[in-house]
C-alpha cells in the first residue's frame, strides 16, 4: 500500500437501529429469514460508505453481520451446544452464563466467506476481516470435552486457519485476530497462546493482524481498567515473543490509555495499528489531539509502519459519535502526514 499512515478501525461499527437495538453489546435482530440477510447487506454498504466518506483507507464489513465478535463464529461451529449453559468468569473480569463444549469442535461450513465476497465485491480499497483469536474463543465457553484450555485453542486455530484460507481466497486483503485474552493471561500467552495464532494464521499469503485491546468501553471493562494502576504494562508481557512471530501487524489501544508508549519499542519492526481513538467515551478525539498520540507513536514506530486506528470496536456507540471519531481519525491522520511530507 503507498497511503503513509493508512488508517482503519479495529473492527465493529454500530449497526442501524431498523436492524439490531443500537448503542448495545450483543443486541438481538430486529428482522429474520430473508429479510434478515438482505438487511445485514444493507447495513454492510452503509458502513462501508460511512467508512468511505470519512476517508478511512483500509476497509472493513462493521461487523454488520455479526451479533457478536466471539460468539457468531462459534455458533456456526459443531461440538458446541448453546442450550447447555455454565458461568464462567470471562478474561477473570465478569460472569457470563456461556455454551459448553459437548464433543470435537469442527466447522461443517464456512461462516463468514459469503460476507467478505459481499464486501469485496462493493469495494477496490483494501479490505480487513476480523475473526476471534483461538484463546478468546476458549474463554467464552465451558469445556466438558477437551477439558485442556490449550488443546481447545489448537482445535480452534486449525479451524480458524480452514476459515482464514477461504477468505483469502475471497479477497480479503489482511486477516486480524481478535485476541483481547492476549492482555490477561499471560502465561498462558507465551507458553502456547502465540503458537496457536501462529498455527491459525500458517500458509496464508495475505497479511495477518492481531487486536490487543482493554476491550469495549463497557462497564466490565471501565471498571477493570481502574484496578489496573496508573500504569497499564501488560504488553509488556506479551510483546517480546510477538515480535519474534510471524504476525504482520499489530494493533493495539494507546489514545486515553495508561500504556506507557514506550512499550511499542518492544515490537519494532512490526507493522502498528496505534488506536488513536477512545471507544470508551462519547467525546468525539480533535484532530490535534489524534495527531499528538500519533507524533507520540511515532518516536518507536517507523512511519512507514505505522497505521492509524481506534482502540477497539465502536459497536456499542451512537452513529452520530462514532462517524464524528472516524472523521476525527482521518483528520488527525492528514495532519501527521503533513508534517512527514516537509
Ligand atoms: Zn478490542
Amino acid at each position: 500500500m503507498k497511503t503513509l499512515l493508512p488508517t482503519s478501525t479495529a473492527g465493529s461499527l454500530p449497526k442501524p437501529s431498523w436492524l439490531a437495538e443500537p448503542e448495545k453489546l450483543w443486541s438481538p435482530w430486529k428482522l429474520t429469514g430473508d429479510e434478515l440477510t438482505r438487511g445485514k447487506q444493507d447495513a454492510l454498504r452503509v458502513s462501508l460508505q460511512e467508512q468511505q466518506s470519512a476517508g478511512v483507507d483500509i476497509v472493513s464489513d462493521g461487523e454488520q453481520t455479526r451479533q457478536h465478535f466471539v460468539t457468531t463464529f462459534i455458533e456456526h461451529l459443531e461440538g458446541v451446544d448453546f442450550e447447555k449453559r455454565q458461568t464462567v468468569k470471562i478474561r477473570d473480569r465478569y460472569d457470563a452464563s456461556v455454551p459448553t463444549v459437548v464433543g470435537p469442535v469442527s466447522r461443517p461450513k464456512p461462516v463468514f466467506v459469503e460476507d467478505a465476497r459481499f464486501l469485496r465485491q462493493q469495494t477496490d480499497q483494501t479490505i480487513k476481516w476480523a475473526l476471534p483469536g483461538p484463546m478468546t474463543m476458549i474463554d467464552t465457553l465451558y469445556d466438558d470435552h477437551y477439558k485442556s484450555r490449550e488443546k481447545l485453542a489448537w482445535e480452534f486455530a486449525k479451524i480458524l486457519n480452514q476459515e482464514a484460507k477461504e477468505l483469502e481466497a475471497a479477497g480479503v486483503d489482511i486477516i486480524q485476530f481478535d485476541e483481547p485474552a492476549f492482555n490477561v493471561f499471560f502465561d498462558e500467552v507465551n507458553a502456547w497462546g502465540i503458537a496457536c495464532l501462529e498455527k491459525a494464521i500458517e500458509g496464508l499469503k495475505c497479511e495477518t493482524a492481531v487486536h490487543i485491546c482493554y476491550g469495549y468501553g463497557i462497564k466490565a471493562n471501565t471498571d477493570w481498567k481502574k484496578t489496573l494502576g496508573s500504569e497499564w504494562r501488560q504488553y509488556e508481557e506479551v510483546f517480546p515473543r510477538l515480535q519474534q512471530s510471524s504476525i504482520d501487524i499489530i494493533s493495539l489501544e494507546c489514545h486515553n490509555s495508561r500504556v506507557p508508549i514506550e512499550l511499542l519499542e518492544l515490537v519494532r519492526g512490526k507493522k502498528i495499528m496505534v488506536g488513536a481513538i477512545d471507544v470508551a467515551t462519547n467525546t468525539v478525539e480533535t484532530p490535534e489531539e489524534v495527531a499528538a498520540t500519533l507524533r507520540k507513536a511515532l518516536q518507536y514506530v517507523d512511519a512507514d509502519k505505522l497505521y492509524p486506528c481506534t482502540n477497539c470496536g465502536m459497536a456499542p456507540l451512537s452513529r452520530e459519535v462514532a462517524r464524528g471519531k472516524l472523521n476525527a481519525l482521518s483528520a488527525g491522520t492528514d495532519i501527521v502526514r503533513r508534517e512527514l511530507a516537509n
